[in-house]
């Protein structure tokens, strides 16, 4: 019986799914904040800009996801990955564990001319006449198999071969190698078409399974319930506070700012829309945008709820857990 079949037999279903890649956090933080900033803010465009390249990633990485739907169903994708290694914490674009090793998969998007110097460790990029350089991707993976080895060590996994590819999202950026390659390191930058191929190609280096099918599902349960991802204080990084964003519901039909409360329901005074619910998409604006928890009064703030008695109804109808007595209830906001 060959390692996949093994596999096939002794795997749950439910681990099958390949996960689907949603936004990153700072792109919904992103887009949190330009609906809720006025175009007339000098910061308005720079966060306008940041906006569009996340875009931009995120189309890139899914591009990839397109190919890795493809992988056999015994391989699990896990993606934007942040572990901690008993030191420091570390980010892994994608992750695919596979019965016989595990692959990092680094995401570049870069547009332009690509040139990888493997002898100076760098990576430059021309683009609209500018050339811009970065730092070498193959050193960050390096250190990423390394932190990966580490946290795998910690928690008592055997040890595993770890690969990785740098995967050039973007299908017309040109990609071109210089300096000496002794470890062949060219071989390792792929375009995600070519992903498959590549993963097949080291499989067949394997005829029996590193990992007993119970410990490969131990480690996918792990990771999901060790992986923290960061929550980055986006308003700091614009030095924004909430008196510059614009508070109140937000009206989904004609996108205006805000709906009135009136006979338990949210009115539009712009367009007469009518809703139960506008008010979670506001919480869940206060919580990308400012804490994961909130108290009536800042919610009455920040929502233009007059009555502590409706604000108190509305959260407890939103959020399922909260800290403190009566007076300093923090709710609990989950909704991200
Ligand atoms: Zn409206």
């Amino acid at each position: 019986m060959t390692c996949s079949e093994y596999y096939s037999m002794e795997m749950e279903s439910d681990l099958l799914i390949v996960n689907k890649r949603s936004k990153t956090l700072q792109h919904m933080q992103l887009e949190a904040v330009l609906n809720r900033l006025s175009s007339e803010k000098p910061i308005y465009n720079e966060v306008h800009e940041h906006l569009l390249k996340q875009s931009a990633g995120h189309f890139g990485e899914t591009t990839l996801d397109f190919y890795l739907q493809y992988l056999p169903e015994h391989f699990h994708v896990a993606q934007d990955i942040r572990l901690f290694d008993g030191i420091h914490y570390f980010q892994i674009d994608a992750l695919v564990i596979c019965p016989d090793f595990i692959l990092i998969l680094e995401v570049k998007n870069f547009k332009g001319e690509l040139t990888f110097d493997l002898e100076w460790n760098q990576l430059s990029r021309v683009y609209n006449g500018q050339k811009d350089i970065f730092p070498d991707p193959f050193l960050q993976v390096e250190h990423q198999t390394r932190q990966l080895t580490r946290w795998l060590e910690r928690f008592s996994f055997p040890s595993v071969p770890i690969y990785s590819f740098i995967v050039i999202s973007n299908p017309y950026t040109t990609i071109a190698v210089q300096g000496q390659d002794p470890a062949n390191l060219k071989k390792r930058i792929v375009r995600p078409k070519n992903l498959l191929t590549k993963m097949e190609s080291i499989s067949q280096h394997f005829s029996e399974c590193t990992w007993l099918p119970k410990e490969f599902q131990k480690l996918i349960h792990l990771i999901e319930k060790e992986n923290l991802p960061y929550q980055a204080a986006i308003m700091d990084r614009y030095s924004l506070s909430i008196n510059d964003l614009i508070i109140g519901v937000q009206c989904e039909q004609c996108q205006a700012f805000p709906m009135r409360r009136r006979h338990g329901r949210w009115f539009c005074p712009s367009c007469s829309y009518i809703s139960k619910n506008s008010h979670i998409k506001t919480l869940r604006d206060y919580q990308l945008l400012v804490k994961n928890t909130i108290s009536n009064r800042e919610f009455r703030e920040f929502a233009f709820i007059h009555s502590k008695k409706v604000a108190r109804t509305l959260l407890l109808d939103v959020c399922h857990q909260y800290t403190g007595d009566t007076k300093d209830r923090k709710y609990v906001l989950d909704l991200v």
